[in-house]
């Protein structure tokens, strides 16, 4: 069965002076089935020097498991497409990271052109940001597909982010981090179809996380659109070999 994490940080972190490596992805994932790597570089890593995109597009055409994400600088530039990336990472755009958002952000002239430049070339982004900068940045967008990770938890109590985006067709939420239980009132609330598999490495394991959504009282099929479908219909299941 094809899996796919959804969710990693690859290369160096500045700010907490650690490094996941190319080899430890692959041992993760030769560990627990993972036939596919979603990657994206670590914020501290990418405000301090951009080119980090670059390197993690290269690693990506020499190591085929990975599906490299690029990181939304904080010049809001759209994913460069024809690149080859499948998708973005934005991460507390100009605000304090993983504390709280900015939200001057939102009143930036740059960021209609963001978004609709990014709705044109549509593919998904990876939103972290707090609940209330999620809803005001929600409601400017028609299509832009969002996966919020670790169902919000960051941001938020996961519970708040599911009331608030349960009928919007365009948000999608990550397993990583969070429990069984709150994966499983997601699931009841909203369906499968906008859920995604994802580790978070290194704030989680493939293994762990991947037996976390395989042991959920779910049927098979519903587990196969977490663990691949879903996000290979958001970046184009095709573009992928
Ligand atoms: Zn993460």
């Amino acid at each position: 069965m094809e899996i796919i994490d959804s969710h990693t940080h690859w290369g160096s972190s500045v700010s907490m002076g650690t490094e996941v490596t190319t080899q430890e992805l692959l041992r993760q994932a030769e560990q627990s089935g993972v036939t596919q790597i979603v990657i994206f570089p670590f914020p501290s890593m990418a405000l301090a020097n951009e080119k980090i995109n670059e390197r993690l597009l290269g690693e990506a055409n020499r190591i085929k498991k990975f599906i490299p994400y690029y990181y939304i600088p904080e010049a809001m530039k759209p994913i460069p497409k024809e690149k080859g990336f499948y998708g973005g990472k934005w991460h507390w755009m100009r605000g304090i990271q993983d504390s709280s958002s900015n939200y001057e952000t939102l009143n930036n002239p740059q960021l209609a052109e963001f978004i609709e430049a990014s709705e044109e070339i549509d593919l998904p982004i990876v939103f972290e940001e707090e609940l209330a900068f999620t809803e005001a940045f929600v409601r400017k967008t028609k299509s832009f597909k969002i996966i919020i990770p670790h169902m919000g938890m960051l941001g938020g109590n996961p519970i708040d982010f599911l009331h608030s985006f349960k009928s919007t067709e365009n948000v999608y939420f990550d397993t990583a981090l969070a429990s069984p239980d709150t994966v499983m009132r997601f699931i009841e609330k909203i369906g499968h179809e906008r859920i995604l598999f994802g580790s978070d490495i290194p704030f989680g394991t493939m293994k762990w996380e991947l037996e976390k959504v395989l042991s959920l009282p779910i049927g098979d099929d519903k587990k196969e659109s977490i663990l691949s479908k879903n996000l290979e219909r958001l970046i184009g299941s095709n573009q992928i070999i």
